[in-house]
């Protein structure tokens, strides 16, 4: 994980999952904390190396990938901590994302692990969308939910800091099926993404690129391409239950989940899909001796 100066101010950290830093005077804003400790020690140690500050955390949304390393930077470095409004509240009870992907029931102790839940931590400046000026930086916040409830992207000294609101091509494959908790939503916000200008754009997993707006069409395509495929298991399987769709889908996309909460989480995807075909009108969904069945809508007239 190199620290790759992208121009006067920005900086990315490419790995797994990507850390953002901005540099404004005597002050430095880090986009992002990695899943751990150890991870965002091997970010400040670089910024460290440099003689450059570190001020500021901006944590785009509520996953622990990108913020369980927040609170070693906040208790460390005294970091001001900036969050989106509704992801600050998961961020301060972090058990809320195990406790919904297991469908509100209190979660199993294998739930608790650090992919699902990341230390507590209390946002200093909670934001929503819009322009913004706190202390030195003075940044766009845009609002993409779809992966999360109300994830923001930055724009900031003209770089798309793009949070998980696309994947890199590569990370799209290799994820199989991306989380997500809305197709609409995900899709309005790559449409909105589309027509951004900006230098060049990092999304949280895969490369920095210039021309970013061929990935997000790959994005757009490949979530339409998920929608139709469970669409044509509908098809071929009607009536088919809910245990069953998401089984046949996840085999269809040769996902590995084998553990409970890679279930969850793919199971939470692939009930995206099925609930942008209901609010379509393709399907027709009803409770059948308490299992959830979906078939195809009879259209009007045949
Ligand atoms: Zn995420």
């Amino acid at each position: 994980m190199n620290m790759q100066q992208i121009n006067e101010h920005n900086y990315v950290f490419l790995s797994s999952v990507n850390i953002g830093y901005v540099h404004e005077g005597n002050q430095g804003m880090i986009i992002d904390a990695a899943i751990d400790k150890s991870s965002i020690r091997k970010v400040v140690r670089q910024i460290e190396a440099q003689n450059l500050p570190i001020t500021h955390l901006l944590i785009t949304h509520a996953h622990s990938d990108h913020y369980g390393g927040a609170k070693y930077l906040q208790d460390v470095y005294n970091v001001k901590v900036i969050a989106p409004k509704f992801e600050a509240t998961i961020l301060q009870h972090p058990i809320l994302e195990p406790t919904y992907l297991f469908m509100g029931n209190d979660p199993l102790d294998e739930l608790r692990n650090k992919f699902l839940e990341g230390p507590s931590i209390e946002a200093d400046i909670v934001i929503d969308e819009g322009d913004h000026q706190i202390d030195e930086f003075q940044f766009e916040a845009i609002a993409t939910p779809g992966h999360s409830y109300n994830q923001l992207a930055i724009r900031i000294h003209d770089t798309l800091f793009a949070a998980d609101s696309y994947f890199g091509e590569k990370e799209l494959h290799k994820h199989k099926i991306p989380y997500i908790t809305s197709v609409y939503k995900t899709m309005d916000s790559l449409e909105k993404l589309k027509s951004f200008s900006a230098n060049g754009a990092v999304p949280g997993h895969g490369n920095y690129e210039e021309n970013f707006i061929k990935t997000i069409e790959r994005n757009i395509e490949y979530h339409q391409d998920l929608l139709h495929r469970l669409y044509c298991i509908i098809q071929d399987k009607q009536p088919i239950s809910h245990e069953e769709l998401v089984s046949i889908f996840c085999d269809e996309m040769s996902v590995n989940a084998s553990q409970l909460s890679m279930f969850l989480l793919f199971r939470t995807a692939a009930t995206a899909y099925i609930t942008a075909l209901i609010q379509q009108e393709k399907i027709d969904h009803y409770i059948q001796r308490h299992r959830w069945m979906f078939q195809i809508k009879e259209e009007e007239g045949t």
